[in-house]
């Protein structure tokens, strides 16, 4: 182990050292997967480190906080749509080899990007950096697929004919990312768009402007043009008139349900308007199966990952457990006890578990349902009276079905089901319709071939916790009311970017 002298001298070196901890068994290259992932692990660091980290993220300075950019958005798209050609030509190449540079900028600024990631989106530090992981992880990724997918392709044909498929870019995309994942997310749509070739302008949320100002900054530093990637910020009125602008060739939105569908409404408008794609990532209530030849020991600390890890506020997050009848008290019993571990409070401070929640109006409205709900509390613990802590609580249901909607915060729903109703079980579960993540811990064979056929989802994890999808591992997304795909971080994302052409010469 390191002295402290040690540690304290470089943190942000010694982070590096141990950051990889997640996969020990898996030797993934490390010029691909830097980061390692946005981890669903707990134990990333050695305390003493964390405890350097800490120090250092409080020292770092965060100008932008809370404030970024203007919100011209008729000016930034008509830069845009001047830079699109000339970036549209550079080589593919030279496009990969910048957002490689990026996500070395990435890295070297993490303890910057992290202070944001904690004084701005209230992230404890284990989920601050899997911010700046994810980023690189998607920059490297992208880079890589760039490489075989935009290089031209001969295809067959008869004598006397060249076919050839060219992939590039298809003008200006607008990138709309949420305020839950302000550096992974807000990184991974824009350099998705721009490595095949388009510009880009891009609206964060309106909670986070402060790092994403300073991750475009860091972009246009590796070598991505000023006018290549445009912030713009603000609210809703900002998003609509992006997404209403005839000149926008695509949009990659993630956030809410009721938000997607009315981008897609507003892409149809206007008689003249090309039909553009809409990449949308949304919500989930997302359900854990549980079987009584699952391992409780496991469960329990796949739940307190899943339902309470980023205080509930993942689109991933599990929102019900389905406990098989036999198990479900033994297993309750030990899920409050493990709930009662959890420490609430202050995301700065490395003991912390779970931090407050996203703004005011998030705050009132899961405590507004939680007292509702009071009368089903099966478990909740203690949090700091100031602040906007929301105890993590597990909450009772009668039937799955009566749980239809998604609470974006540490409150977990649990039902049960009887032996031998798996099919039916999963079958309720996808009558929500929703498709996101969903969860089955069991050890029989024959259940996870069901659960594999049968669930309606975008990423099923089996055995395991249900978040911290990791770039090139587990491509992430879903499907119904919880996206269109195609999944960010897996082999199909780029091309849905990118303008497809193919070209026949007689020769
Ligand atoms: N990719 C994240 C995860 O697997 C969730 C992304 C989101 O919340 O939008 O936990």
């Amino acid at each position: 182990h390191l002295t402290d002298e040690e540690l304290l001298a470089d943190p942000v070196e010694k982070i590096a050292e141990v950051g990889g901890t997640r996969h020990p068994s898996i030797p993934l290259p490390k010029d691909l997967f830097g980061a390692w992932g946005n981890s669903g692990g707990i134990d990333l660091f050695d305390r003493a480190i964390l405890k350097a980290t800490s120090d250092a993220i409080a020292a770092a300075p965060v100008p932008h906080v809370g404030k970024a950019a203007g919100s011209d958005v008729g000016l930034a798209i008509a830069k845009a749509q001047a830079a699109f050609p000339a970036w549209n030509a550079r080589a593919p190449e030279e496009r990969a080899a910048i957002l490689e540079r990026y996500a070395d900028l990435l890295e070297a600024n993490r303890i910057e990007l992290m202070a944001y990631a904690v004084k701005e989106a209230f992230k404890t530090i284990p989920d601050a950096l899997g911010e700046i992981r994810e980023a690189a992880d998607f920059c490297r990724y992208y880079a890589m697929q760039a490489r075989g997918i935009l290089a031209p392709r001969v295809l067959p044909g008869p004598t006397g004919e060249r076919n050839e498929l060219r992939m590039g870019g298809r003008g200006i995309w607008a990138t709309i990312a949420p305020w839950n994942f302000p550096l992974a997310i807000f990184t991974g749509q824009n350099v998705a768009a721009l490595v095949t070739g388009n510009t880009v302008v891009a609206k964060p949320a309106p909670q986070t402007p402060g790092i994403a100002a300073r991750a475009v900054e860091l972009a246009h530093e590796a070598g991505v043009p000023a006018d290549a990637l445009i912030l713009v910020t603000g609210g809703p009125e900002v998003g609509a008139a992006l997404t209403t602008d005839e000149r926008i060739a695509g949009v990659a939105f993630t956030g809410s349900t009721p938000t997607a569908k009315k981008i897609a409404r507003s892409l149809l408008e206007g008689d003249d308007r090309a039909i553009v794609p809409l990449i949308a990532e949304t919500g989930g209530v997302n359900a854990m199966i549980v079987d009584s030849t699952a391992l409780p020991e496991q469960v329990v600390a796949d739940v307190v990952t899943s339902a309470f890890r980023s205080a509930g506020q993942r689109c991933s997050a599990l929102r019900l457990l389905i406990l098989q009848e036999e198990i479900a008290e033994p297993i309750l019993e030990m899920l409050k006890g493990a709930m009662q571990l959890l420490r609430v409070g202050d995301p700065a401070d490395p003991r912390t578990d779970v931090g407050p929640v996203i703004d005011d109006a998030a705050y009132e409205k899961l405590m507004a349902y939680r007292e509702s709900m009071r009368g089903r509390w099966i478990g909740t613990i203690g949090v700091p009276a100031e602040g906007r802590f929301v105890p993590p609580t597990a909450i009772r249901i009668d039937r799955i079905e009566d749980l239809n909607a998604e609470w974006f915060g540490p409150l977990l729903h649990v039902a049960t089901w009887p032996a031998g109703e798996l099919t039916k079980t999963i079958e309720h579960v996808n009558a929500k319709r929703f498709g996101l993540t969903m969860g089955l811990h069991s050890r029989i064979a024959r259940s996870a071939e069901i659960a594999e056929a049968r669930a309606h989802v975008g990423n099923l994890y089996i055995n395991r916790s249900m978040i911290g999808a990791v770039v090139g591992s587990q491509p992430f997304g879903g499907e119904g009311l919880s996206g269109t795909g195609p999944k960010a971080g897996g082999p199909n994302y780029l091309p849905r970017f990118c303008a497809e052409r193919a070209v026949s010469v007689d020769t």
